[in-house]
C-alpha cells in the first residue's frame, strides 16, 4: 500500500489528489487558489466536508508546505514517509515526451527548454516541482504530460502546411493538449464496449472551459483539434478555436491592438463569451437562452455546431466510427449540447436515444442498442491516470 499525490500546479493555483494505491481510493483532494495574491484560499476536502482556510501565500513553496503540513494537522496522514510518490501534471512535453517520464534534473532542464513553447502553463508546472523537490527531495515524482498522447499522430496530421523548415528549424507543428483525458476516456470507453482498444475507431470531445476532440484509432490519437497551443480547433468558453489567421493584422490594424494584445482577445474574451458578450459559462448561456436571449442561443450554436464538423471530418479521417465520447463539464452535463452536436448524424449510423440523454455526471450510453456507433458520457479522470503513471515509473 502507498499514498501517492497528484498536483496540477498553474500560475496562481495548485489542485491536488491524495490516492491509496494500487486501490486508487481517493483519501482527500482540495486547491490553494490565489498563490502570490493576498487573501489566497486552501481548500481541502476532509471526510467529505469541505474545509477553507484564507491566509497569505506568496508562493507555491509556502502552498506546498501549508498542503503538507495539513495533511498531518487533519490526521489524513501521520507521517511524509506515507506519501511515496508524487505525479505532476505537465502542459508540454514538446516532441521529446511521448509518455509519462521519472523527474530527473535532466528532465527538469529539458521542460525549461520547452517553456519556450507553453510560456503560459510550464513554468507554474515547474515551479510545482521544484517546490515538492525541495520538500520532499527523496520521493520520486513523476511528469505527466498534456501533449504525450497525441505524439502517435501521423505527419500528415501534425504538419501544418507551412514552409517544411519552420517545423524543423522552431519546432512549429501541431502538439494537442488533453492528452490525458483522451487516453482515460478512450480506455474506458472500451472497458464499456467490452471490446480491446486496438479494435476501435473513437471520437472523444472533451468538453469543459477549454475544448478539443480527438480521433482515437486503435488506442492511439490520430488527429486532434487543438494545436501549436490551446487555443485552436472548436470555440471554446473564451478561446476563439480556428480562424483565418489573416484576421490578426485586420483587428490589429482595426482597433490599434498589438499582435499580444489580439491574442490576449482571442484567448480571453472569445468562443462563448464573445459571441454572448456576457458569459463563459455555459450553465449562464443555457439558461439565458431559454429565456429567449438571442446571442446566448447564437454562441450555443456556434459552440456545438464546430464541435458537430468536426466529428464528421473525424468520422471521414478513419473511415467509420464505433463510439463518440463526451466529457468534462460540459460533455458529461449539458444534454443541450449533447443534442445539438448529435443532431442528424443518423446519416453515419449515429442513433441517439433523448431520454437516455437526460444524464449528468456519470457514466452512460446514450445509444440506442441497435445504433452501429454507439454514444458515451465518461466522466474524466486525469488524477488517476496521473497516480497509475507514477505507481507504474516510481514504485
Ligand atoms: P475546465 O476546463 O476548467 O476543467 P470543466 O471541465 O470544469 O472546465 O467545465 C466547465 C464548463 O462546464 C463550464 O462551461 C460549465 O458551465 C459547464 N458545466 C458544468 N456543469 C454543468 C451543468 N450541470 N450543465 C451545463 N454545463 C455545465
Amino acid at each position: 500500500m502507498s499514498k501517492v499525490i497528484a498536483i496540477n500546479a498553474g500560475s496562481s493555483s495548485l489542485k491536488f489528489q491524495l490516492f491509496e494505491m494500487p486501490s486508487e481510493d481517493v483519501i482527500t483532494k482540495g486547491l490553494v487558489e490565489r498563490i502570490g495574491l493576498t487573501d489566497s484560499v486552501f481548500t481541502i476536502s476532509v471526510n467529505g466536508e469541505k474545509v477553507t482556510e484564507i491566509s497569505d501565500i506568496p508562493d507555491h513553496g509556502l502552498a506546498v508546505k501549508i498542503l503538507l503540513s495539513k495533511l498531518i494537522d487533519l490526521g489524513i496522514i501521520e507521517s511524509f514517509d506515507e506519501i511515496t510518490g508524487i505525479g505532476h501534471r505537465v502542459v508540454h512535453g514538446g516532441e521529446k515526451f511521448n509518455d509519462s517520464v521519472l523527474i530527473t534534473d535532466e528532465v527538469i532542464e529539458q521542460l525549461v527548454e520547452l517553456s519556450e513553447l507553453a510560456p503560459l502553463h510550464n513554468p507554474a508546472n515547474i515551479v510545482g516541482i521544484k517546490a515538492f523537490k525541495e520538500i520532499l527531495p527523496n520521493v520520486p515524482a513523476v511528469a505527466v504530460f498534456d501533449t504525450a498522447f497525441h505524439q502517435s499522430m501521423p505527419e500528415k496530421s501534425f504538419l501544418y502546411s507551412l514552409p517544411y523548415e519552420y517545423y524543423e528549424d522552431y519546432g512549429i507543428r501541431k502538439y494537442g493538449f488533453h492528452g490525458t483525458s483522451h487516453k482515460y476516456v478512450s480506455e474506458r470507453a472500451a472497458e464499456l464496449l467490452g471490446r480491446p482498444v486496438e479494435q476501435l475507431r473513437l471520437i472523444s470531445c472533451h468538453l469543459g472551459n477549454g475544448a478539443s476532440i480527438a480521433a482515437i484509432e486503435g488506442g492511439k490519437s490520430i488527429d486532434t483539434s487543438m494545436g501549436f497551443t490551446p487555443l485552436a480547433g472548436v470555440a471554446m468558453g473564451t478561446r476563439s478555436g480556428n480562424i483565418d489567421p489573416a484576421l490578426i493584422p485586420f483587428i490589429m490594424e482595426k482597433t490599434g491592438k498589438s499582435a499580444d494584445e489580439v491574442l490576449e482577445v482571442l484567448n480571453k474574451r472569445s468562443g462563448i463569451l464573445g459571441v454572448s458578450g456576457f458569459s463563459s459559462d455555459l450553465r449562464d448561456i443555457e439558461s439565458a437562452a431559454t429565456e429567449g436571449n438571442e446571442r446566448a442561443k447564437l454562441a450555443l450554436e456556434v459552440f456545438a455546431s464546430r464541435i458537430h464538423k468536426y466529428i464528421g471530418s473525424y468520422a471521414a479521417r478513419m473511415f467509420g466510427v464505433d463510439a463518440i465520447i463526451f466529457t468534462a463539464g460540459i460533455g458529461e452535463n449539458s444534454d443541450t449540447i449533447r443534442a445539438r452536436v448529435l443532431q442528424g448524424l443518423e446519416f453515419m449510423g449515429v442513433y441517439w436515444d433523448p431520454a437516455l440523454n437526460k444524464v449528468r455526471g456519470k457514466e452512460a450510453f446514450l445509444n440506442y442498442p441497435h445504433s452501429p456507433v454507439k454514444v458515451i458520457v465518461i466522466p474524466t479522470n486525469e488524477e488517476v491516470m496521473i497516480a497509475r503513471d507514477v505507481q507504474k515509473l516510481a514504485l
